[in-house]
């Protein structure tokens, strides 16, 4: 298991690690994981489902994003911390970086949702940039 990617909630009733490298990293500006969040964009990496292990209770909640896809989204139920979210099909999941031990090794490789992103949003201009969702399954 790599210590550079566990992680937990704020109240620390819900812990993760995950035991792959992961396959994308993503900032996603959707108007989903704005709410979410609270914060302007959500940065996060996507991992196979089966890498991916977590000890303590989450709560799930389910939206539909705008390309009509299901969603589910994983909180601590006792401090509500956001933290990780995975498409209806399953497989993978999108893990928020914020929520690692040691988040500082993130780095996204592209911004997505970027037709939603706010104003005072600031992104990196050497990061590619889609305006929806890119054809990859990630967010
Ligand atoms: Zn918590
Ligand atoms: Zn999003």
């Amino acid at each position: 298991m790599t210590p550079k990617y566990e992680g937990g909630c704020l109240c620390g009733a819900v812990r993760y690690s995950c035991s792959d490298e992961p396959v994308a990293t993503v900032n996603c500006h959707c108007r989903d994981c704005q709410r979410t969040s609270g914060g302007p964009y959500i940065a996060g990496f996507v991992v196979p489902a089966r890498a991916f292990s977590t000890t303590g209770e989450v709560a799930w909640y389910a939206t539909t994003a705008d390309s009509g896809r299901r969603s589910e989204r994983a909180f601590c139920p006792i401090c509500g911390s956001s933290l990780f979210g995975r498409p209806e099909a399953g497989g993978v999941l999108f893990v928020h970086a914020t929520t690692l031990d040691d988040p500082s090794w993130f780095k996204p490789a592209i911004d997505i949702y970027t037709s939603s992103a706010q104003p005072w949003d600031v992104m990196d201009p050497a990061v590619t940039k889609f305006e929806k969702m890119p054809p990859m399954d990630a967010g």
